[in-house]
C-alpha cells in the first residue's frame, strides 16, 4: 500500500492531535451490534466503534483503530454458514477450533457433515456429546466414542450436571478460540452458560426463526474463559450448511475415510462409489463402518459435485 511508508512516527514536531491519528491502536472485535462493534485493545481497554451495516467485520477480527476509522487485518480463518434460503454469512474470524455439539437423538450425519466443514475451513473440530446425565445417552455415547474417539478430541459431558466439563475446560485453556455448532436443543446455550460465567444466555428459548434481530441486537460476541481460552457465541448459527466445499475436500476430510483413500483404496483418488478395490465399501461390507456413514459421505459428495457443476454452468454462460 502506498501510504504505509509514510506512517513513521514524527518525532517532536507533530501537534498532539496529529500524532494520535498517526498511531492506530490494535485490538480485537469482541462484540458485534450491527451498526457498531466493541473492540478490546491490547492494554485491556474497550471501546465501541461505529461500522457500516454491511462492513463485513465480524467477531474475532483483528483491527487497527484510529479515531472512528477501523482497518481490518488479514484473517487466519473464516467460519461461514449457509442459511435456510442459501444465503452465506460470515460468522466469526480467526477461530482455531470448532466444537460440534450433539446429544442423544441428534440427526444422524450432522457430526460427519460438520467435521468436514470445519476441516475445510481450516479449523480443528472437536466433539461434545452433551446430556450424558440422561439414561438414553449411554449407548449412543459409547458408539460415538468408538467411532470418533480415536480421530479427534471427544468430550462426553453434561452441561446441566457439570459432569465432564473439566476436560473440555482444560482443552480450551491450551489457548484455543472456538465456537459451538449444533442443531437446536442439543444444549449449546446451556454449555456456554456453564463455561462462561459472564454470559447469561436464555436456554431453550431462541428458535431458528426468532433470530432476525428483533429480540437481540448482539450478533455475536467473544468471551474469555476464566481459566483461559475463548469462545464465540453465535446466536444465528444453529445449523450448519456446507459452504464452498469442493468434492475433493469432502473426500479428503470425511472422518475415518481420509486415510483409507491414501492407504486402502486401489485408486489414490477413489471417491468410494463404484470404483474397484474400494476399502471403504469393503469395511462397510464387513460391518466395520456403518452404512449410514457411507450414505452421509455420498450425500455430501453429491452436494459438492452439484455445486461445482452449477458453478461451471455459470462460468460457461459468461
Ligand atoms: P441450544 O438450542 O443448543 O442452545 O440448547 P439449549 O441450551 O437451549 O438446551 C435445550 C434444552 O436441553 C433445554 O431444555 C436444556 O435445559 C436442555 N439441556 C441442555 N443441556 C443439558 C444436559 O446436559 N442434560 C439435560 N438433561 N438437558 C440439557
Ligand atoms: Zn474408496
Amino acid at each position: 500500500m502506498a501510504g504505509k511508508g509514510s506512517r513513521k512516527p514524527v518525532i517532536g514536531s507533530a501537534p498532539e492531535g496529529e500524532r494520535e491519528k498517526e498511531r492506530p491502536s490494535s485490538g480485537l472485535i469482541v462484540s458485534h451490534f450491527g451498526v457498531a462493534v466493541e473492540v478490546l485493545f491490547r492494554d485491556g481497554g474497550r471501546r465501541m466503534v461505529r461500522v457500516k451495516r454491511n462492513s463485513g467485520h465480524v467477531v474475532g477480527d483483528e483491527v487497527l483503530v484510529s479515531g472512528e476509522l477501523l482497518e481490518r487485518l488479514p484473517r487466519k480463518s473464516e467460519l461461514r454458514r449457509r442459511d435456510a434460503r442459501g444465503g452465506i454469512h460470515l460468522v466469526a474470524a480467526n477461530l482455531d477450533v470448532l466444537g460440534i455439539a450433539v446429544a442423544p437423538g441428534s440427526p444422524p450425519g450432522f457430526l460427519d457433515r460438520a467435521i468436514v466443514a470445519a476441516r475445510a475451513a481450516g479449523l480443528l473440530p472437536f466433539v461434545v456429546f452433551n446430556k450424558i446425565d440422561l439414561p438414553e445417552a449411554r449407548a449412543q455415547g459409547l458408539s460415538l466414542a468408538a467411532i470418533y474417539g480415536g480421530m479427534l478430541q471427544f468430550f462426553p459431558l453434561s452441561a446441566v450436571s457439570g459432569e465432564g466439563l473439566d476436560p473440555l475446560r482444560a482443552f480450551l485453556r491450551e489457548g484455543h478460540r472456538g465456537a459451538f455448532v449444533g442443531t437446536t436443543g442439543v444444549g449449546k446455550s446451556s454449555l456456554l452458560n456453564a463455561l462462561c460465567p459472564d454470559i447469561d444466555l436464555k436456554v431453550g428459548e431462541l428458535s431458528d426463526n426468532d433470530w432476525h434481530g428483533k429480540h437481540t441486537t448482539t450478533v455475536s460476541s467473544l468471551h474469555a474463559l476464566p481459566e483461559g481460552g475463548e469462545l464465540v457465541d453465535t446466536p444465528g448459527f444453529r445449523d450448519f450448511g456446507l459452504v464452498d466445499i469442493s468434492s475433493s475436500e469432502v473426500a479428503a476430510h470425511f472422518p475415518g475415510f481420509e486415510s483409507l483413500q491414501v492407504n486402502g483404496c486401489r485408486f489414490h483418488n477413489c471417491r468410494h462409489r463404484q470404483e474397484p478395490g474400494c476399502a471403504v465399501v469393503e469395511l462397510v461390507r464387513k460391518g466395520e463402518i456403518a452404512p449410514e456413514r457411507l450414505e452421509t459421505y455420498r450425500e455430501l459428495l453429491g452436494e459438492a459435485e452439484a455445486a461445482e457443476e452449477a458453478a461451471q454452468r455459470r462460468q460457461w454462460k459468461k
